[in-house]
């Protein structure tokens, strides 16, 4: 593998459309960006790509995986399988943050910390919540602000469950707490300190977020709500989320199966629709998570898992059938939550930034996949490889 690579003539969308250009990519960044030509290199070792009717854009952010497999809520052989460095690379992510879930029991926080690294190793990047589903939150050195001090992959705490029968039921109190570690461990440790909270179907939806605006001095900016588009009332809520100055996350999947659920595509249109801002809206695939179908009652009558395929084709069909601009679908797949989870170095295609990369065809197929530098799918065929893959 060279230490360089000159990617020539592919349309740049950094998001923004930068026409035709070459990309130099100097080990784990981008070098620069120049008119087809002007750059030259001479005396060294440089794998050239040919990126002609090709389009350039930043490698997807996945903000909500749960990396070490998550369900459980049908028992021990219902808890899902981890993710692989290949599952990631077939759906153009090259940036996850990984998450427990509803089991803190036998899935720990120091196994989410120890797949993260290993899928930095396999060549992503890979942060982590501090939590679970339940308050008070699991944690590796005691408390939700001293793991976001002291270890540089929690950029947060999550997947906190709100509004949910799987919850822990959290008081007011208890989710304010919560979201005040997040801030001071983020202020402390230099980080974004997100409160990411799962929210389920219940009646009482966003209210307590809506209600930390009013009595509180923390920021809307703070905390994310995921899973908004899950029922028609939830997403009510979050259009006036959004309107209060928050983020929400939506989350890709197979298609709505009841009416109450809205696609992220009919999300999306109704953002775009009421004027609201796109720029704080973040998607993510909850993959490897499962997918229980719950009954009337409360039982458990069916669990699918959760993948990043449907996150990559999401985003194909937001880019063909133009739902949004590309420029606003790739914010949404990644410029936003960089910036929302202060990811250094990511989510855009720029000098200086690391070499995530993406080149698609018109169809938003991809042909190659750089994670910081490091060819993940080459001419469509994958190169990624976790340790134990036959
Ligand atoms: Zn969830």
């Amino acid at each position: 593998m060279d230490m360089f690579k000159l990617i020539r003539q592919a349309k740049v969308l950094s998001p923004e459309d930068q026409g035709v250009k070459d990309i130099l990519v100097a080990g784990e960044k981008i070098a620069a960006i120049q008119e087809p030509g002007k750059i030259k290199i001479k005396g060294l070792e440089v794998d050239l790509i040919d990126g002609s009717g090709l389009v350039a854009i930043p490698g997807f952010i996945d903000p909500h995986v749960h990396i070490l497999g998550g369900g459980g809520e049908g028992g021990p052989a219902t808890r899902a399988p981890e993710i692989r460095v290949e599952d990631c690379t077939l759906a153009g992510v090259t940036t996850v943050i990984g998450c427990l879930g509803t089991d803190s029991i036998t899935r720990h926080l120091s196994s989410l910390l120890a797949k993260a690294r290993a899928l930095e190793i396999e060549g992503l990047s890979a942060w982590i919540y501090a939590g679970a589903y339940n308050l008070p939150a699991p944690t590796i050195t005691g408390s939700v602000r001293s793991d976001l001090v002291l270890i540089d992959k929690v950029i947060g705490a999550g997947e906190i469950a709100l509004s949910d029968h799987r919850s822990s039921q959290p008081t007011y109190q208890a989710f304010l707490e919560l979201v005040a570690e997040c801030r001071v461990g983020g202020l402390l440790g230099g980080k974004a300190g997100i409160a990411h909270l799962h929210l389920g179907d219940g009646n009482r939806g966003l209210d307590y977020l809506s209600r930390m605006v009013k009595e509180t001095e923390i920021p809307p900016t703070q905390v994310i709500p995921t899973h908004t588009s899950r029922n028609r009332h939830l997403f009510r809520q979050a259009l006036d989320w959004l309107n209060l100055g928050g983020f929400i996350d939506l989350t890709t999947g197979p298609e709505p199966q009841d009416e109450e659920e809205l696609s992220v595509f009919e999300a999306l249109k109704q953002i775009k629709a009421a004027n609201l801002p796109l720029s704080r809206v973040t998607v993510s695939s909850d993959s490897n998570g499962s997918l229980p179908v719950f009954n009337q009652q409360g039982e458990l009558t069916g669990l699918t898992v959760a993948n990043q395929k449907d996150f990559l084709q999401t985003f194909q069909q937001i880019w063909r059938e133009n739902i949004l601009t590309r420029k606003e679908a790739i914010q949404v797949f990644s410029t936003n939550a960089a910036g929302f989870y202060k990811l250094p170095g990511k989510g855009k295609v720029q000098p200086g930034f690391e070499a995530d990369l993406l080149l698609v065809n018109e169809a938003a197929e991809l042909h190659y996949v750089f994670s910081r530098g490091k060819a993940l799918m080459e001419r469509g065929k994958l190169r990624a490889r976790s340790t134990f893959s036959q």
